[in-house]
């Protein structure tokens, strides 16, 4: 296969690259929403509290705040509860054989990360549980701990955190970005919807939970069944990448 060669221009933050986790990063079945059902039975006694909870579908702020409400709990502890969640998180993940990286995942990684483009993370995970699943398969380092995107932690929902982190790209990095800056990549409807709501491209992709068709209906820019063709989904990032790296 022909070698993608990095382009010669490096600046940092040339374009934001918005990637979702579950089930587009990586793959650990349902492993947070066991992590939470422990921590809920740990600390307050009640058993499976997110049995269909619709985890991914908001941010884990406010699934947290309305499972606790809906169990009737009264003295309702976020941050002991972050801390059963992130120990029950570590030690099911340590033991899940089945954990895995999505196809195509690191080659674009690596990419991005040689041709200046800015790998962020937006999920509605903590960011505490979105390190903890990304350190289990060994993502971590594709991000820049001082700067790695937006997360669950803060109300809000997940097109709030994006809109944040694009400010403070810009401070950081002082330019503008446009929306055509910005790629978000997801394979949920709620990634589509969020970019866009804050006008930036999208790519779904339909390695997690919801289907090709579920996602092609909500008509994102692109969708592709998985990222393994890079040279496509790098044309997809950006129309002028492909032909600038491939010479
Ligand atoms: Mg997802």
């Amino acid at each position: 296969m022909k070698r993608i060669l990095p382009p010669a221009d490096k600046t940092p933050g040339r374009m934001l690259i918005f990637w979702d986790i579950d089930g587009t990063l990586m793959s650990c079945g349902g492993d947070g929403t066991e992590a939470m059902n422990r921590a809920f039975f740990e600390l307050y006694g009640i058993p499976d509290a997110f049995l269909g909870a619709g985890v991914g579908g908001a941010q884990d702020f406010a699934v947290i705040r309305r499972i606790a409400a809906e169990c009737g709990i009264e003295k309702f502890d976020p941050a002991a509860l972050e801390t059963a969640y992130i120990a029950n998180l570590a030690r099911i993940l340590d033991r899940n054989e089945h954990k895995r990286v999505m196809p195509g995942v690191v080659d674009l990684l690596e990419y991005a990360r040689g041709a200046g483009l800015a790998n962020l993370l937006l999920t509605s995970n903590l960011r505490a549980g979105a390190e903890t699943k990304l350190r289990s398969v060994g993502l971590w380092a594709y991000f820049d701990e001082s700067f790695c995107g937006g997360f669950g932690d803060a109300p809000g929902e997940k097109w709030d955190a994006a809109a944040a982190v694009i400010s403070a790209a810009e401070t950081r990095f002082g330019r503008p970005f446009r929306p055509s800056d910005v790629v978000v990549i997801g394979d949920s409807v709620y990634d589509i919807r969020s970019a866009k709501r804050i006008g930036a491209r999208h790519i779904a992709v339909a390695t997690g939970w919801t289907s090709a068709e579920t996602l092609s209906a909500e008509t994102p820019e692109y969708l592709f069944d998985d990222l393994a063709d890079t040279p496509r989904v790098i044309a997809a990032i950006g129309k002028n990448l492909l032909k600038r790296y491939e010479r």
